[in-house]
């Protein structure tokens, strides 16, 4: 896959809905898109009996950015509201690395070896450390328990994008 491909509104669109399904299992407390995507997965989103908000951040030029939030957890997402909603961007702070990693589900040992060396590479294989969203950290005890449930996310992911495309290629009648 190119750069592109990853960059296609469909791979962002399987993205989020993978990112929906994995909190909606519960796996991830609460998950952000930083991108647009399309009403259906919206939609899909709230099928999945998730709660959505959207929140607006300003970078260091002083440009707004949109993110988006959602998680089974009303109280989560307007927690995460009550902090971020219309503050700065800002880097990689070890406290922000530590709330991210809470959030979204990130075991703790990956954060903090993440935070003393954000640059060694994981030991997992290549395909499962890519399911991921946190680099597994050296020797990880968590993130192995966690594996199986990323991959039944993506094809589940991956079906429900199937659908949604196979019920819009349908010509419209006329
Ligand atoms: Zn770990």
């Amino acid at each position: 896959m190119t750069v592109e491909d990853w960059l296609s509104p469909e791979c962002l669109e399987q993205d989020a809905i993978y990112l929906g399904v994995l909190t909606a299992w519960g796996v991830k407390p609460l998950s952000r898109l930083e991108y647009p995507v399309r009403p259906w997965v919206w939609a899909s989103l709230r099928h999945m009996a998730l709660v959505t908000a959207r929140l607006t951040r300003y970078a260091e030029n002083g440009a707004w950015v949109e993110h988006w939030v959602f998680s089974r957890y009303a109280h989560l997402v307007e927690r995460y509201c009550r902090q971020f909603d219309r503050q700065p961007l800002n880097g990689d702070s070890a406290c922000l690395v530590r709330l991210e990693a809470d959030y979204f589900g990130y075991p703790q040992c990956c954060a903090e070896e993440y935070l003393r060396s954000p640059d060694v590479p994981s030991d997992l294989l290549p395909a499962d450390q890519a399911l991921l969203f946190h680099r597994a950290c050296t020797g990880c005890q968590v993130t192995p328990q966690l594996l199986p449930w990323y991959r039944a996310a993506l094809v589940e992911a991956r079906a429900l994008c199937d659908r949604y495309a196979s019920r819009n290629r349908w010509p419209s009648a006329k």
